[in-house]
């Protein structure tokens, strides 16, 4: 890491991606290994220049990924619906925040500022969040690499359920190919920048 101060410019990125979006739990989950792949991909983005939108707020996986972006000197965009706003239920703010109208607009505001995505473990609303950046790959609404961070195996389950889903004829074939899935952050980012799954 090069520097500790917070870049207002965004860092710009040294390979393909400038800003990626990451999704992940509000909370840190059972498992240390969740909190420490959180910080890891945090690291990875500083390492390679590039920065970072997510969901806001400084709670769970998203506090430690967005503490690390930005203590490592780059860019943090979070994006921040009023209803989750109040800092009892996101934390205190980390880097620059949007705030915006409702989940929807959270969405697509944070689809587009980024130019990949990654989910880290998370509940639902990380797996809500995933899905739908998977379905708009599908209709052709995007065409950005979208990354699954397997950590500790934690997402074998989706990732079957997915192979089901294509053998049971509701998943394309080739459809199986939008998400790549990796079990740490340098791997998965390689494969996203080399159009591997
Ligand atoms: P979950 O995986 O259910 O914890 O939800 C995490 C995702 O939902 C994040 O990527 C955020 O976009 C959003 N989210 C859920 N809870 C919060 C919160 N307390 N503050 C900010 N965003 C949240």
């Amino acid at each position: 890491m090069e520097s500790n101060q917070p870049n207002a410019m965004g860092c710009g990125g040294k390979g393909r991606f400038r800003r990626i979006c990451v999704f992940c739990g509000s909370r840190s989950g059972n498992n240390p290994s969740f909190g420490e792949a959180a910080i890891d991909l945090g690291k990875q983005l500083v390492e390679r220049k590039i920065d970072l939108v997510y969901g806001g707020g400084s709670v769970g996986l998203m506090g430690l990924i967005s503490k690390t972006v930005l203590d490592g000197g780059c860019h943090v965009l979070g994006v921040i619906p009023t209803s989750v706003l109040p800092s009892e239920v996101s934390g205190e703010s980390i880097g620059e925040v949007k705030v915006v109208a409702d989940m929807h607009e959270r969405k697509s505001e944070m689809a587009k500022h980024a130019d990949a995505f990654i989910a880290l473990p998370g509940g639902y609303g990380t797996m809500e969040e995933l899905l739908e950046i998977v379905a708009w790959y599908q209709l052709g609404i995007h065409d950005k690499p979208v990354g699954l961070l397997n950590v500790d195996g934690y997402y074998n389950s989706l990732l079957a359920l997915f192979d089901k889903g294509v053998e049971e004829g509701f998943i394309e074939g080739s459809a199986r190919h939008i998400v790549a899935s990796a079990e740490n952050a340098e791997e998965l980012i390689r494969r996203m920048e080399e159009n591997e799954t």
